[in-house]
């Protein structure tokens, strides 16, 4: 394999992780804005979660108004730069584009709503204002996705907003998740600092609320509380040997990568423990990190798998190789990971049957667990009537995001189980006027 050389410097690190999606200078936006047909009931606003006006915003490009572009995206979506890099729109607005039936490369939205939102923010465009002061103030859990895009809505309808954020950044899995050859740590920064800058909430780093008297400060102090606190760490499998030196939950391998660049070490034999987009992500970036041999073992068949299939491709495109219908048994090693024993298995009416007798053992120096991430149910527990559901997702009204405490409303990751950027900062920003509905009775 070895497609890719350790990187030793910030440079090399920045050219084994390249941009997928490079920012478009302006003759490449205007000839890519003018492919477009500016469809009627366009499909590809249809398939886009925030409802972004897409033609509009293109149509606005391409007559030289790169202002009201990004004007466009923002009434919709806060994220709007960071979604233009980091929205799967293979299976959203460019996998809806019409060109797809001619067999014609789809427009790149991602691209373009990524061109006119970077000016703005690199111009500093004044695009936002608080709304008028309504006496009211609420407070906010997590600087996720969800938490800024709530922060955002609640301040331009005149709330005053506090944001409590337990990392020292924020964005959430923005910064701390999505892989780094989708978006740099300055990119999703800058728009966060645009945001702050215009609309004046403000945020407590490294304020983890994790006290039921914290929470009810909180409750004393504030009309209504937002939770955005997203998931917690990797699931653990209860394998034997899973303590090992160098058995690592993707979620915090990524994390750290996405903190200390070429600074972090990558086995040179690993393999991943997972079948969805987060195992493509950390198999993608083991590769990209310089590991030799990268193997991505799942217990179900490829077809089977969580992630989307462009995901997949990527992964193959860096050398990763997929090792199906297996399931892992014992981490092997004495302090340091030397192994996985695998036993394989059968899929039959759905279910996964280990075949007795067919236990093997894969060598390695690291194994990274994509195995989903925990609910963040203790913190949750301190809420009173706070329910969740089977799965651990917090219960809340579909629109307007209030919870079974009328005093508390969520949206993102912690309310949806996990699913996108756009998902979060969508469905926050309806949770924001639910709060206003709630409070304005
Ligand atoms: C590895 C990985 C890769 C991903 N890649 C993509 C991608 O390419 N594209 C995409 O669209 N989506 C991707 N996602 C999903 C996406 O990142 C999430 O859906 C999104 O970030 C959810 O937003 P959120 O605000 O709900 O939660 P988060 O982003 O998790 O933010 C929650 C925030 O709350 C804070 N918090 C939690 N509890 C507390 C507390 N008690 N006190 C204070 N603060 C607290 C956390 O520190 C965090 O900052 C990825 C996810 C993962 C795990
Ligand atoms: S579907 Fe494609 S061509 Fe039609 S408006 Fe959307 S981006 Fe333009």
């Amino acid at each position: 394999m070895a497609e890719f050389s350790t990187p030793t410097t910030e440079h090399e690190f920045a050219e084994n992780f390249a941009q997928l999606k490079p920012l478009m200078n302006r003759t490449e936006a205007l000839y890519e804005s003018a492919r477009c047909l500016f469809c009627f009931d366009a499909p590809c606003i249809q398939a886009c979660p925030s409802g972004i006006d897409i033609p509009q915003f293109i149509r606005q490009i391409n007559s030289g108004n790169d202002t009201g572009a990004a004007r466009t995206i923002y009434a919709a979506n806060y994220f709007g730069n960071a979604c233009g890099k980091v929205c799967p729109t293979e299976v959203l607005c460019e996998g809806a584009c019409v060109y797809n039936l001619q067999e014609v490369k789809p427009i790149e939205i991602g691209r373009l709503q990524s061109y006119a939102t970077t000016k703005a923010i690199q111009e500093n465009k004044k695009l936002f204002a608080p709304g008028a002061d309504n006496g009211r103030r609420v407070a906010i859990i997590g600087a996720g996705p969800a938490g800024i895009s709530c922060a955002c809505e609640l301040r331009s309808l005149g709330y005053e907003v506090d944001v409590f954020e337990a990392q020292a950044q924020p964005s959430g899995l923005t910064v701390y998740g999505v892989a780094p050859y989708k978006i740099t740590n300055e990119e999703t920064l800058a728009e966060m600092a645009y945001l702050q800058a215009q609309l004046g909430y403000s945020v407590q780093y490294n304020s983890p609320i994790s006290s039921r008297e914290q929470l009810a400060e909180l409750e004393a102090q504030y009309d209504a509380i937002f939770l955005g606190i997203g998931l917690g760490e990797t699931n653990e499998l209860g394998l034997p040997g899973e303590d090992k030196i160098n058995c690592t939950g993707a979620v915090e391998f990524i994390a750290e990568l996405r903190q200390r660049h070429h600074e972090i070490k990558v086995g040179r034999r690993v393999i991943v423990l997972g079948g969805g987009n987060t195992a493509m992500d950390a198999a993608s970036e083991s590769a990209r990190l310089g590991a030799e041999d990268v193997v991505l073992a799942y217990r179900r068949g490829k077809e089977e798998m969580g992630a989307y299939e462009f995901e997949y491709d990527l992964a193959k495109g860096v050398g990763v190789k997929g090792l199906f219908n297996v399931a892992p048994l014992e981490i092997v090693g004495e302090d340091y990971v030397t192994g996985v024993r695998f036993i394989r298995t059968e899929t039959a009416g759905g279910r996964v049957r280990e075949i007795a007798g067919s236990e093997f053992e894969l060598p390695c120096d690291m194994v990274i667990k994509a195995t989903g991430q925990a609910k963040r149910a203790g913190f949750m527990s301190l809420i009173p009537g706070l329910e969740t559901d089977g799965k651990g997702r917090i219960v809340a009204d579909a629109v307007t995001g209030q919870t079974t405490n009328p005093k508390y409303f969520a949206s993102g990751d912690a309310r949806n189980g996990g699913a996108e950027v756009v998902n979060a900062t969508a469905e926050a920003k309806l949770a924001a006027r639910g709060i206003h509905a709630f409070l304005s009775k």
